[in-house]
C-alpha cells in the first residue's frame, strides 16, 4: 500500500505526504505507526483486565459452589440424623 486516505476529504494521497494535495489540510505523518505502537498496551491492559476478571469470577464461583455444597452436606446430615431418630 503506497497511499493513505485523507481523513478530511477521504481522497487517496501519498503515504508520506504532510499536506493533502486535494484539500490542502495537514496530515499526520506515519499515523499508522503511532497507532501500532499504542495497540500492544491496550491489548495487554485488556488481557490483564480479562485475566483478573476471570480469576475473580472463578474464585467467586468456586466459593459460592463450595458454600452451596457445604450447605447441601449439612442438609443431608441433618436429614440423616432426623431419619435415624425416627427409626
Ligand atoms: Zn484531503
Amino acid at each position: 500500500m503506497l497511499g493513505k486516505t485523507c481523513p478530511h476529504c477521504k481522497e487517496r494521497v501519498k503515504k508520506d505526504a504532510f499536506v493533502c494535495r486535494y484539500c490542502g489540510r495537514e496530515l499526520e505523518p506515519n499515523n499508522e505507526h503511532k497507532h501500532n505502537l499504542y495497540y500492544p498496551n491496550w491489548i495487554f491492559a485488556g488481557f490483564a483486565g480479562l485475566t483478573a476478571g476471570a480469576a475473580l469470577a472463578l474464585i467467586f464461583g468456586y466459593w459460592k459452589e463450595r458454600r452451596r455444597w457445604e450447605e447441601d452436606i449439612t442438609d443431608y446430615s441433618a436429614g440423616e440424623e432426623f431419619d435415624n431418630e425416627e427409626f
